[in-house]
């Protein structure tokens, strides 16, 4: 019998008997770990309950004193960073040190959320009519609610949920099921932190719990990250109940490598941000685009032997490069995208599909794959993998690059390498994406900036966390307030002017 995932409601861990389930795995072993119950209907709406009867004593609670309890679980989170790490990775399967790196670009968030009491302080205009004042203030919107994708078990759930509770929300989440354990462990520090019961909430499940969340007339807003057609969903169906929906998709990030780049520069650039995390990254390189076919040749040449050489193994080991793929299912259908790039015409330069590691045979494992001459109709050019598979997709000039990257349906992330100040500048002004790299591959904004793609990678206005995350959480309110000096001197039944 296999451990069963407790959900985390009002302050509590609780389990389901009956009920639906999924399994969860070891990607490194492939053996089945855990089981995980999804939500149903009315498990949500007692979640919902919960949050909607705490969210008046948190909302109260002043700014400063929320952020105290902020800047304690970023301690917890500090202590516990090793044992955080291993369940990141025994369930993810990315390697230890990588998952390292998600919980501080999580804790840099609440880090910035710590300083909420200066972010919501409001303007005050004096004197705006005689004996008349304006003030503006931001006030928490109420129970919310973040969705999450499988990729980042702490990082995403924490571009959110600080900035959520720091504004004063109670914050519902629902993790992915494929790496649920996290959640649980983040709510529980949040508790010996001293977040208040119901203030913070984990829910698992499926589309059902989803769409619970989603129909509950409580929540007022959802984030969500994942896939772009849920995203689209999410969006749809949320704003469609009057929600406030911020909803991330899906990425096919463009390199370009202009012939003035420096290559060694640029391979290594390609190599973190095609292979790291086994390209599970929503902000990884999937597609390098050299200009010039002299660039092509060079960037091919230097790629190939260190595709070949990648150090593959399980994530548990900090010396590999990139652990398995997270689940056997997602390890098929990256491994049919590359037969199907063979089936397109394209090149498989290095071919990564039979690795088979001694004493991990069962384990979701794939090869780093690298493809060239892939052009822009194919099926592996315009839908997402997600996976070790880098496409080279040749240009001929730097207009023919920035097409490519412009026609994309994704827009989320793109770098360019080149030593020329002016094209880089041309680059940034023109490109339709959310997220911009000069000589910088994965460029993740700092938690004080806020996370976004274009196009079909966000649907809603707001990024998340940074300035973007507390317009999101907050709801803005003037008032216009008059302190009389003297008899009230009669009905005005004009507009309202100051002369
Ligand atoms: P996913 O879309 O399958 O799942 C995301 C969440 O939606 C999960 O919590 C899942 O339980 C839920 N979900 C799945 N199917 C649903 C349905 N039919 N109805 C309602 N909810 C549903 O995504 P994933 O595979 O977990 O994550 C990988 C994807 O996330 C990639 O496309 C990646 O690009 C994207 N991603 C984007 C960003 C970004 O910032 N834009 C960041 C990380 C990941």
């Amino acid at each position: 019998m296999t451990e069963t995932l407790p959900h985390f409601i009002g302050g509590e861990t609780v389990t389901r008997a009956g009920g639906r389930s999924v399994p969860v795995y070891d990607p490194a072993t492939g053996v089945v770990t855990k089981s995980v119950g999804l939500a149903d209907g009315s498990l949500v709406s007692e979640a919902v309950a919960s949050a909607a009867a705490a969210f008046p004593g948190w909302a109260a609670t002043p700014a400063h004193l929320r952020a105290r309890v902020l800047f304690k679980f970023r301690e917890l989170v500090v202590r516990d960073e090793d044992r955080l790490a291993a369940i990141i990775t025994s369930e993810h399967g990315k390697v230890i040190s990588d998952a390292k790196g998600e919980l501080l670009r999580g804790l840099e968030v609440v880090e910035f959320a710590c300083g909420i009491p200066q972010m919501l302080k409001g303007e005050y205009s004096e004197g705006v009519g005689r004996n008349i004042d304006a003030v503006s203030i931001r006030q928490p919107l109420g129970v919310v609610a973040g969705i999450t994708p499988f990729n980042f078990p702490a990082m995403v759930p924490m571009w959110m949920f600080p900035v959520a509770l720091a504004c004063g929300n109670s914050f519902i989440l629902k993790p992915s099921e494929r790496d649920p354990s996290l959640a649980v462990e983040l709510a529980k520090l949040l508790k010996e932190a001293g977040l208040p019961d119901g203030v913070f909430t984990v829910v698992h499940g499926d589309k059902d719990a989803v769409d619970a969340l989603l129909d509950d007339p409580r929540i007022e807003a959802i984030s969500f990250v994942g896939s772009t057609p849920i995203a689209a969903y999410i969006h749809q169906r949320g704003t469609a109940k009057g929600k406030r929906v911020q909803a991330l998709g899906g990425a096919k990030n463009h390199m370009i490598v202009m012939p003035d780049a420096d290559m060694d520069q640029a391979v290594d650039a390609l190599m973190g941000a095609g292979y790291g995390s086994a390209g599970e990254r929503c902000m990884a390189i999937s597609v390098a685009v050299p200009v010039g076919a002299e660039t092509a040749d060079r960037l091919v040449e230097a790629l190939a032997p260190r595709v070949r050489a990648l150090k593959i193994g399980p994530g548990s080991d900090d010396g590999n490069d990139m652990g398995p793929l997270v689940t056997g299912a997602h390890r098929d259908k990256v491994r049919g995208y590359v037969d199907l790039g063979i089936e397109e015409g394209a090149e498989l330069v290095v071919d990564g599909r039979d690795l088979k590691l001694q004493g991990y045979e069962e384990g979701f494992f794939l090869g780093g794959c690298l493809f060239d001459h892939v052009t822009s109709d194919m099926r592996i050019y315009r839908e997402e993998i997600f996976g070790p598979v880098l496409s080279v997709v040749r240009a001929g000039s730097f207009e023919e690059a920035i097409g490519l990257v412009n026609d994309h349906e994704y827009g989320n992330g793109t770098a360019i390498f080149t030593r020329d100040g002016r094209t880089a500048q041309d680059f940034l002004n023109r490109v339709k994406v959310g997220m911009i790299g000069v000589n910088v591959p994965i460029p993740v904004p700092m938690a004080f900036h806020s996370f976004g793609g274009w196009k079909r990678s966000l649907f809603g206005e707001h990024h998340m966390h940074g300035p973007e995350g507390v317009r999101f959480y907050t709801r803005y309110k003037t008032a216009t307030m008059r302190w009389p000096t003297g008899p009230s001197t009669g009905a005005d039944f004009i507009m309202p002017t100051q002369t």
